[in-house]
């Protein structure tokens, strides 16, 4: 039983409204997402996750010794590693290889995606079409990566799976609604200056990937440039991390201050020893569609969040202030850190990232300010590592 409505709202479009009243915290609803993929150099650089679920598929030392670069790490508490718990489910397909947290992941994979999506032996073949396609893709998309050309592949798969392709399309287009004739500027933020051209590359490697009759419909300029425009606005970051998962649990145990006070200089070293090697690159990234999460509009005074409190793509909205019965459920399409900014610096990156103009409640009140980005703001681009949020849980 879900207690909000997808409503049109005059002069402001679709929006989620809640039917009953919510306390700060209290879980509005969580979804699993129409379809999720693991960022394709987080997967080169051998972070390890489900390949459906993006679930850590490494123990606690495995993970932090790698992050680390050095074997010889060690981690006190080891008793509370969440892997340990599912380790024993590990699986793999036996045909590609490609690993799985559990044997439900490989058969939902089945089910939806896999038996067309799978590679065989064919996985490590640098000219298979797929891998061309990745490789492509990789070459205009470095880290920090916001997105992945293989999501496009798995919908491809599921399409060509799916036996009610009516169904699929509908929910396909159900993500198009940001989509409006600026899309541009979704291409130039996703591919950069020479994003013309690297579209180009990028179709013709899709078109020869997908050059069955079947797929026809999805291989012209423009549905091309459609589905390019849902993994520009419509793709939600998801970050895995059985370190993070770790540190969550033995901060919750009954330990005496001093405990305490050593467990939390524990933590901040082995985060150093992992930053050191792997910088801000320490989760297993990726990003996902939701279908009912993407109907949700931007307020810079958010009333929800999204949270990910299960270590895998499960998304689930909670409450950030109290939300009574009527009310619009808003999330804050930028960070804490963009949020803190001026209203025309807001403005300014949810024009070029989701195309639009925000009337929440903040920016209304701050509609006179001038309309400057300080210098301050201007800096802030070099200055973005103190900010990182972690989107763990
Ligand atoms: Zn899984
Ligand atoms: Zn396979
Ligand atoms: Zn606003």
């Amino acid at each position: 039983m879900n207690y909000f409505e997808i409503r049109e709202l005059p002069g402001k479009g679709r929006a989620m409204i809640a039917t009953k009243n919510f306390a700060v915290d209290e879980i509005i609803f969580e979804e699993e997402p129409f379809v999720s993929h693991q960022f394709s150099w987080n997967i080169a650089y051998g972070y390890a996750a489900c390949d459906h679920c993006m679930r850590p598929l490494e123990t606690l030392l495995e993970n932090v010794r790698r992050l680390a670069n050095n074997q010889a790490v060690m981690v006190p508490l080891v008793e509370h590693d969440p892997t340990a718990a599912w380790f024993s489910q590990f699986t793999q397909c036996a045909r590609c290889k490609v690993r799985y947290c559990s044997e439900d992941c490989l058969v939902e994979a089945q089910k939806r995606y896999h038996r067309v999506a799978c590679m065989g032996a064919f996985r490590a073949d640098d000219t298979h079409p797929i891998n061309v396609l990745n490789e492509t893709w990789k070459k205009m998309h470095y880290p920090p990566e916001t997105g992945t050309i293989m999501l496009i592949v798995r919908l491809m798969a599921m399409y060509k799976q799916s036996s009610n392709k009516t169904e699929f399309l509908e929910q396909l287009q159900s993500f198009q609604a940001l989509i409006v004739n600026r899309e541009e500027k979704i291409y130039h933020k996703m591919l950069g200056e020479n994003f013309e051209q690297q579209m180009e590359q990028l179709y013709a490697a899709f078109c020869n990937a997908f050059k069955d009759e079947e797929f026809a419909m999805f291989t012209t300029p423009d549905a091309f440039k459609t589905l390019m425009g849902i993994l520009g606005t419509n793709s939600q970051g998801i970050a895995t991390s059985v370190l993070a998962q770790w540190v969550n649990k033995v901060s919750d145990l009954p330990l005496s201050d001093a405990d305490k006070e050593s467990l939390d200089k524990v933590i901040d070293q082995l985060y150093a020893k992992v930053g050191d090697f792997a910088g801000e690159f320490l989760n297993n990234e990726g990003s996902g569609l939701y279908i009912l999460q993407s109907k949700i509009n931007h307020s810079c005074v958010p009333n929800a969040q999204s949270t990910f409190p299960y270590s895998n793509d499960i998304v689930v909205l909670k409450a950030l202030a109290p939300i009574q019965k009527g009310d619009e459920i808003c999330i804050s399409y930028l960070d804490d850190c963009q949020l803190e900014r001026s209203r025309h610096s807001r403005h300014k990156t949810l024009r070029e990232n989701y195309i639009f103009v925000c009337q929440c409640p903040k920016c209304r009140a701050q509609a006179s300010d001038p309309d400057i980005t300080s210098d301050e703001e201007e800096d802030d681009d070099e200055d973005m590592d103190d900010c990182e949020e972690d989107n763990m849980e």
